[in-house]
C-alpha cells in the first residue's frame, strides 16, 4: 500500500535514482507538443515485453539538448492512460450518435468497410469521400492519399490554427516563423515578440531566451495577456486583441518618417523601388514590365522577372534586373514618374509611403491602446537595434547577380509571432504589416533577425498551385495537382465556371481565395447544409470536433447528429481515427484506434515539416520503442493499407501487385522526384549519401543508431540572405527543395492581391467574384498592408459586448490531449476567465466567483480569477481543458467537467456576410474567418460579464451527459499509480 497519509517520503528527492538492471534506454522524438525534441525513453521489463519507465530529453539533439518540460517527461501516462481506444469499435445499429454505443470488431471487418465504401465512393464521386485531420504531422502522407483517391477535400488543422502566420509571412518574404523559420537570437540585441504564448518553439525558444537575456538582450512582448515567455520579458506592453496590425502600421509610419529604413537592402533585395502603374486600366495597381520578349517573360505573379525601376541618376526607367542594380545606378523608392509610353507609374514604395502617412502613434494609440509616445520610443528602438547596433560578419557572399558582398549585414533586431496574430479575420494583412516592418529594417535572413530554415524560402508565391479543375474529379482517377497549395491569381483558384466551390470547406473559392491550408472549421457546417453538396464519409484523424476543435460546439454536435427527410444521416458515414475516447468518438460510425507516438514510425522530414535549424536542413523520426497497446495500429498503416486495397497508382506497381509492404517501407521506398524521398539522411544503397540519392533500405537503421536525427550543416556562405544567395539557391534546387534558382524578391507590395482586386472591380479579364463577394474581394485583397478591425467586432454591439475574449495554450499541456494525462492533470484540472480586477470588479463579480460570460451567439457559466496580467479589455483562459463529462475516461463529475468549460460554445462558426455598400442584408453567411486565408477568427468574439446568481449550481455551463466507456478502453488508474516514486506494479 502506498502511503498516502503518512508523514514518511515516498522517495528521497535529492538521492541517486536506484538502477534497474533490466533497464534498456531508447531514442524517439517527442510528440507531447509539436516541437519534436529529442528523448530518450527509459524502458523496463513489464508483463508484456518492454514498459516505459521514465522519459528524459536527449543531450545529444539539436533542437532541444537534453532539455525536457513538464509534457515531455509525462509522456509515459500518455502511454497508460485510461482513454487509451484499443480495439476498432462499430457504432450499435440503432443507437444515435453521441451515445457512444458500440460493439467491437475485428480490423479485418473495419478494413473490408472501409474499403467497401471508399472503393464505391472512388468509383462514383470521388469528392463525397472528405479527409480532414488535426495536428498530426504526416501531411505528406494524408495530402497523398488524398490526392490518389481523387478527392480535393482534405485539410490538416493549419486553416483553424495558423495559415495566416504562414500564408502573410510567406507571400511577402517567403517564409515564416517556427518550422519556416525564426529569430536569430544568437545574435540579437533587440527582441520583440508579439502574440505569443507558450506554445510551439516551446524548448528551442526557452533555451534561447535564457541565453538571449543572459547575454544583455533586452526583450519586449507586446500580448493582451502577461504569460508564459511575457512573464520573463523585460517588458510587457498590453495590447488589444486584433489591434497589432495598427500597431505596426504606425512603426512603419515612424520608421519612414524618421528615414530609419535600410534603402540599400530595399533597391536590391525587394520590390520596393518597382513601378507601379497608377493608370486606370486593366494593369492599374500592376508592376510595369518591359514587354520585349528578347529582355525576359512579363511577370505571372509568381516571379520577378523584367520589372522595372526608375533610375534617379539617369532619369529612365529601366529593367530592374539587371540594368536597375547595375553599379551607377540608383533606383527611386520615392516620387511619381511616366513611362515613354504614357503610363504613369509610381514605385511600390512610394504607395507604401502614402498608405502609413495617416497611420500616426495617435491613430494606433486609439486602437491599441497603447500610449503614443511609447509607440514612437518602440519605432526609435527598433531603428536604434537596426541601424546603431548594427555589426557585419565577415561571412563574403555573392548574390544572385553575380554581386560578391564581402561581408554579411547584422541587423541585430529580431521578431517572433504567432496565433496572437494569426487567429483573427484581420491576421493576414497584420502578418504582412509585420513582414513589410521587418523588411524595411533590412532584418530578413540576417544575423540578429530574422532567418530562414531549408526548404525556406520558397518562391513569392510558392510554386505549389492547388488542385482546381473540377473536371479532373474523376471516378478511379487520382487529381492532377495537390488539394492544398498557394494560389497566385484568380485562375488558381478552385472553383466552377459558375464560380462555385469545388471544396466542401470552400477553401479557395472568392469566400477564401488563398486558404493554403484549407478550412477543417467549416466542414461539419457545410457538408451538413449540403453546401455546395453532400457528401457520403468523412474521416476525421485526431480532430476533436465534437468538442474544442469547433467553433460553436454545440450545434455542431447536433449537426452530426441531425438526419435528412429520409432518416439518413446528414453526413452518412463519420470515421473517427484518435488515440483516446475524445468527445468526437462518441459520435463515430467507425472507431479506428490508433498508436501512441511511443509506438510507431513517424518522419519528419524535408517533403513535409522537418526540424531544420538556421544553419542547415534537419529531419528527425520517431521510432517504435514499446509495442503498440491492445490492437492499436498506427494512421500511417492504415492509410497504407488502404491505398493498397484501393489499387492507387503510387501505390501498385506496373503488374498491379503492392509497392509498399507498411509505412516503413513506403517511408524509404517513395520518391517524389529521383533520389529525392521522406528522409534526406543516409540515402544511397548502403547508406553513405545524404541530401539526395538511392533509397537506403537501411534507412531506418541508422537513423535509430543516430538519435533519430539527421543534421547537415551547410557552409558559412549559406547560411544568410538566402532569398538572394546564389551558392544556396543553386545548392536548393540541386536538393530538390527549389524547383527553381532564381532570387525571391521580398513582396512589400503585393501584385498578387492585385490581380484578385482587379477581377473583383471588374477591371481584369477571365474570372471574376460573384457579385455578392466583389466589394469585399476589393476590401480586403489590398496589395498594400492594412489595419482593419475584424469582421465579427462589425457585426457585433460593441456597447453590448464590449470586452474581447481570447485563449492560450497552458505551459502544461498541449491541445487537448493533455487533459487526461494524471501528471498534468494535477497543474490544470481546470480553467477558470481571467479578468482584470477592475473590469471583474465593474462587472460585480468576486475573486474566485461564478460569473456568466455571454457572446451574442451563446453563453458559458464559470469560475472567474482576478488577475493584474490582462489588459482590462481582455479576458482569457487556458484552450481545451472543460471537458464534456466522461469523456477522456475522466470519472463522472470531474474537475474538468464540472468546474472546467470552453470559450468554443461562444464562438460562431459563420458571420451574416456583410452587405454591399448602400446595399441590404442578404441573409447569407459566411465563415467567421479571415476573407484572405480562410483562417479562423478564434480571437474576435466579444463578450460581456454578468455574476451568477448566488442560488445557481456551482458548476460550469453547459453541462453534458456522461459519456460511457466505450468497449476496450484502458480504463484503468492501477497502472498509473504504480510509476508513483518509480514503484513497480504492486
Ligand atoms: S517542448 Fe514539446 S516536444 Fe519538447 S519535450 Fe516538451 S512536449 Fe516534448
Amino acid at each position: 500500500m502506498f502511503k498516502f497519509l503518512s508523514s514518511e517520503p515516498l522517495h528521497d528527492p535529492i538521492a541517486s535514482p536506484a538502477v534497474d538492471a533490466t533497464a534498456e534506454v531508447k531514442c524517439t522524438t517527442c510528440y507531447m507538443c509539436a516541437c519534436r525534441c529529442g528523448i530518450r525513453v527509459h524502458l523496463r521489463d513489464g508483463d508484456n515485453g518492454p514498459e516505459v519507465r521514465y522519459i528524459d530529453g536527449n543531450p545529444d539533439h539539436p533542437i532541444n539538448k537534453g532539455v525536457i518540460c513538464a509534457k515531455g517527461a509525462s509522456g509515459i501516462m500518455k502511454q497508460v492512460s485510461p482513454a487509451r481506444l484499443t480495439r476498432p469499435l462499430l457504432r450499435k445499429p440503432g443507437s444515435d450518435r453521441g451515445a457512444g454505443e458500440f460493439e467491437p470488431i475485428s480490423w479485418d471487418r473495419a478494413l473490408d468497410l472501409l474499403t467497401e465504401r471508399l472503393a464505391r465512393i472512388r468509383a462514383t464521386d470521388p469528392k463525397q469521400f472528405a479527409l480532414f485531420t488535426g495536428r498530426d504531422q504526416m501531411q505528406a502522407l494524408t495530402g497523398l492519399f488524398a490526392r490518389q483517391f481523387g478527392t480535393p477535400n482534405y485539410a490538416a488543422h493549419g486553416g483553424f490554427c495558423s495559415v495566416n502566420m504562414a500564408a502573410g509571412m510567406i507571400y511577402t518574404v517567403g517564409g515564416s516563423f517556427w518550422e519556416f523559420g525564426g529569430p536569430d537570437l544568437e545574435r540579437a540585441r533587440l527582441f520583440v515578440m508579439i502574440g505569443t504564448a507558450e506554445d510551439h518553439h516551446s524548448n528551442p525558444m526557452k533555451i534561447a531566451i535564457s541565453k538571449f537575456k543572459r547575454d544583455g538582450g533586452r526583450f519586449i512582448s507586446i500580448n493582451p495577456v502577461r504569460t508564459g515567455y511575457s512573464a520573463i520579458a523585460d517588458e510587457w506592453i498590453p495590447i488589444k486583441p486584433g489591434t497589432d496590425g495598427a500597431l505596426f502600421m504606425a512603426l512603419l509610419h515612424e520608421l519612414i518618417r524618421t528615414d530609419q529604413i535600410d534603402h540599400a537592402f530595399l533597391k536590391r533585395f525587394t520590390n520596393a523601388p518597382q513601378l507601379v502603374v497608377l493608370d486606370d486600366c486593366d494593369r492599374e495597381g500592376l508592376f510595369a514590365f518591359d514587354p520585349d520578349p528578347a529582355r525576359g517573360p512579363p511577370g505571372d505573379g509568381r516571379n520577378p522577372h523584367n520589372k522595372l525601376v526608375w533610375d534617379k541618376t539617369s532619369g529612365t526607367a529601366m529593367n530592374a534586373y539587371p540594368e536597375g542594380i547595375a553599379e551607377g545606378c540608383d533606383p527611386a523608392l520615392e516620387g511619381h514618374y511616366t513611362l515613354a509610353d504614357g503610363t504613369r507609374v509610381a514605385p511600390s514604395f512610394q504607395l507604401l509611403r502614402v498608405r502609413v502617412a495617416s497611420c500616426t502613434p495617435e491613430w494606433a494609440s486609439a486602437i491599441t491602446g497603447i500610449d503614443a509616445t511609447r509607440i514612437r520610443q518602440l519605432a526609435q528602438e527598433m531603428g536604434h537595434a537596426a541601424f546603431q547596433q548594427a555589426f557585419e560578419l565577415p561571412i563574403p557572399w555573392t548574390d544572385a547577380w553575380g554581386k560578391q558582398h564581402p561581408g554579411t549585414q547584422a541587423r541585430p533586431v529580431a521578431f517572433h509571432a504567432m496565433r496572437g496574430l494569426a487567429a483573427h479575420s484581420n491576421g493576414f494583412q497584420t502578418i504582412r504589416a509585420l513582414a513589410v516592418l521587418m523588411s524595411v529594417l533590412g532584418t530578413i535572413d540576417a544575423p540578429g533577425g530574422f532567418r530562414h530554415k531549408a526548404p525556406y524560402p520558397r518562391h513569392i508565391v510558392p510554386n505549389y498551385r492547388a488542385f482546381n479543375a473540377p473536371d479532373m474529379i474523376r471516378p478511379n482517377t487520382p487529381l492532377n495537382a495537390a488539394p492544398l497549395g498557394f494560389p497566385a491569381h484568380p485562375d488558381e483558384l478552385a472553383i466552377n465556371a459558375d464560380g462555385s466551390p469545388i471544396r466542401i470547406d470552400h477553401a479557395f473559392s472568392w469566400e477564401h481565395p488563398l486558404s493554403a491550408h484549407g478550412m477543417m472549421h467549416n466542414v461539419i457546417t457545410n457538408a451538413v447544409k449540403g453546401d455546395p453538396y453532400r457528401i457520403d464519409t468523412l474521416l476525421l484523424f485526431m480532430a476533436n470536433m465534437a468538442w474544442n476543435s469547433s467553433m460553436n460546439t454545440m450545434v455542431v454536435r447536433e449537426m452530426l447528429n441531425r438526419k435528412d427527410a429520409a432518416g439518413e444521416y446528414m453526413i452518412p458515414f463519420l470515421v473517427v481515427c484518435d488515440a483516446f475516447q475524445s468527445e468526437t468518438v462518441a459520435f463515430a460510425d467507425l472507431v479506428l484506434p490508433d498508436t501512441t507516438y511511443l509506438e510507431r514510425h513517424d518522419v519528419m522530414g524535408m517533403l513535409d515539416r522537418p526540424i531544420s535549424d538556421f544553419d542547415g536542413p534537419v529531419d528527425s523520426v520517431r521510432v517504435p520503442v514499446v509495442k503498440p497497446l491492445g490492437e492499436c495500429r498506427p494512421f500511417q498503416e492504415v492509410l497504407v493499407e488502404l491505398a493498397g486495397r484501393l489499387n492507387f497508382p503510387a501505390f501498385t506497381t506496373a503488374e498491379g501487385t503492392r509497392k509498399f509492404t507498411g509505412y516503413p517501407d513506403f517511408v524509404v521506398n517513395f520518391q517524389p522526384q529521383p533520389g529525392i524521398g521522406f528522409l534526406m539522411g543516409w540515402r544511397g544503397k548502403d547508406g553513405t549519401e545524404h541530401l539526395r540519392g538511392e533509397p537506403n533500405p537501411r534507412q531506418w537503421e541508422m537513423y535509430a543508431q543516430n538519435n533519430c536525427v539527421f543534421q547537415h550543416h551547410m557552409p558559412e556562405d549559406m547560411h544568410y540572405m538566402r532569398n538572394w544567395n546564389r551558392a544556396y539557391l543553386d545548392f536548393a534546387k540541386d536538393k530538390g527543395w527549389r524547383q527553381k534558382n532564381d532570387p525571391i524578391q521580398l513582396a512589400l507590395y503585393s501584385d498578387t492581391l492585385q490581380s484578385f482586386r482587379l477581377a473583383a472591380q471588374g477591371k481584369s479579364a477571365g474570372r471574376q467574384p460573384p457579385d455578392d463577394l466583389r466589394e469585399r474581394i476589393a476590401t480586403y485583397f489590398d496589395p498594400l498592408p492594412f489595419w482593419y478591425a475584424p469582421l465579427e467586432e462589425t457585426a457585433t454591439d460593441l456597447k453590448a459586448y464590449p470586452l474581447n475574449a481570447i485563449t492560450q495554450r497552458p505551459m502544461a499541456m498541449y491541445h487537448s490531449w493533455d487533459s487526461q494525462n494524471a501528471w498534468l492533470r494535477q497543474i490544470h484540472s481546470h480553467n477558470y476567465l481571467h479578468v482584470n480586477p477592475v473590469t471583474a470588479r465593474a462587472a460585480g463579480v468576486d475573486d474566485g466567483g461564478w460569473c456568466w460570460v455571454e457572446s451574442q451567439w451563446g453563453k458559458v457559466r464559470c469560475m472567474l480569477r482576478y488577475s493584474e496580467a490582462v489588459e482590462p479589455g481582455t479576458v482569457w483562459t487556458w484552450n481545451a481543458i472543460g471537458k464534456a463529462d466522461g469523456a477522456w475516461q475522466l470519472a463522472p463529475g470531474s474537475d474538468e467537467a464540472r468546474k472546467g468549460f470552453l470559450l468554443n460554445h461562444l464562438i460562431s462558426e459563420e458571420l451574416p456576410l456583410a452587405p454591399a455598400k448602400g446595399g441590404a442584408a442578404t441573409g447569407k453567411t459566411i465563415s467567421n474567418s479571415d476573407p484572405i486565408t480562410g483562417q479562423a477568427g478564434w480571437y474576435d468574439v466579444r463578450v460581456r460579464l454578468r455574476p451568477a446568481a448566488p442560488d445557481e449550481e456551482p458548476v460550469s455551463f453547459p453541462q453534458q451527459a456522461s459519456m460511457p466507456a466505450t468497449p476496450g478502453v484502458l480504463g484503468t488508474a492501477s497502472r498509473v499509480l504504480t510509476y508513483f516514486a518509480g514503484r513497480r506494479k504492486p
